[in-house]
């Protein structure tokens, strides 16, 4: 299992894969869990989701970010979001990767991208969540926060339960919205609990901390375990329902974000959406390589897959990174 985890962590990795899967459309049964690859398409999935009580956070994919133009040209395509969740009258906000921003450029030009982006949010009273990525970009991102705090109360961001510094984190945080997860990229030991047991036992603590301590909850997790775990919890405690909200990825667990919401929890469902599909599709991948019955479908009810060629071959090639 860990096997293929670092697999599919890897090819996620792999720009050459990554560059090439732009120029198809959603392949390898992504579009099961990616919700489009425009505006248009994306509105209409939340729409849907709407009409059964669920609202949505929207994430415009993008990976590897070096360039300038690159991050100016996510700015641009989030302000258009932004316009167009408001203009529809859509019940959604918005989900953003700092590095798709200007990070890994320049500390101040993704700062000022955020600003901007926050600030038109502010005008539709529209929340903006910084999602968080691995260790090297965690305090930066914090640092952004705090900066954008100083104007703004539009944002929140992640807290990764696997990381030994989130119960620190947390508390200084209390009073942000706050969406907790157990973590998605693979960390060293040095910063981060290995062990699923420790990171659920952290997870428990965090959520129940911020359920009692905190402003608002977005618990996110597929793990049905933890969401019981969490009702028992909020009903024990007298939790208002409107202090917390359940969030699942696009396309996962379908049944259960339904049933959820039909029960009166409040359920936010993170839409990702755009060409740049391949790396949150492989990271997903990776955490549940169940998730190949995804593709597994797409390849035997379809055509066999040219990316399939490309990611055996890649793999095989040896060009797959072995960064982390
Ligand atoms: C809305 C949302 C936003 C996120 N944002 C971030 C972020 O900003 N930064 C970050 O690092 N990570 C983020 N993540 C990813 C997160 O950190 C985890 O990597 C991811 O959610 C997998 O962990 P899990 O809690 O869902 O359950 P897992 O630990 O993967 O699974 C636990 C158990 O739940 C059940 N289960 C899980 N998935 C399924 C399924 N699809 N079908 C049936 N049973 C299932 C199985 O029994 C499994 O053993 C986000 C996740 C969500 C849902």
């Amino acid at each position: 299992m860990s096997m293929l985890k670092d697999l599919f962590i890897g090819l996620s990795q792999n720009q050459f894969l990554n560059s090439a899967a732009k120029k198809y459309g959603l392949k390898l049964g992504a579009q099961s869990v990616v919700a489009g690859t425009n505006i248009e398409e994306t509105i209409r999935s939340i729409k849907e989701l709407n009409a059964h009580g669920i609202s949505c956070t929207v994430d415009n994919l993008g990976e590897f970010v070096y360039k300038k133009e690159e991050a100016t040209e996510a700015k641009e395509q989030i302000l258009e979001v932004i316009e167009a969740i408001h203009k529809n009258q859509a019940d959604a906000h918005i989900s953003l990767k700092p590095t798709q921003l200007g990070l890994d450029i320049d500390y101040n030009f993704c700062l000022e991208n955020l600003t901007e982006i926050v600030d038109r949010a502010s005008k539709y009273d529209m929340f903006i969540n910084i999602d968080m990525e691995d260790y090297s970009h965690l305090q930066p991102s914090f640092d952004i926060l705090d900066e954008l705090s100083k104007k703004y109360d539009n944002v929140g961001t992640v807290i990764q339960a696997y990381f030994y510094r989130a119960e620190e984190d947390i508390q200084k945080y209390k009073n942000y919205r706050l969406r907790i997860v157990k973590g998605a990229y693979k960390e060293p030991e040095e910063y981060a609990y290995q062990d699923k047991k420790d990171i659920d036992t952290n997870f428990i603590k965090l959520i129940e901390w911020h359920l009692l301590n905190g402003k608002f909850t977005s618990i996110a997790t597929h793990d049905h375990r933890i969401i019981n775990h969490v009702k028992d919890f909020v009903k024990a405690n007298n939790i208002p329902n409107d202090k917390f909200e359940f969030q699942m990825l696009y396309g996962f667990r379908k049944d259960m974000q339904l049933q959820l919401a039909k029960e009166g929890y409040n359920f936010c469902t993170y839409v990702p959406f755009g060409k740049d599909w391949y790396g949150y599709f492989m990271r997903r991948l990776a955490e549940r390589p169940q998730n190949l019955n995804l593709v597994a479908k797409q390849v035997f009810t379809k055509k066999t897959n040219t990316m399939i060629g490309l990611a055996a071959g890649a793999f095989l090639l040896g060009r797959v990174s072995k960064k982390k």
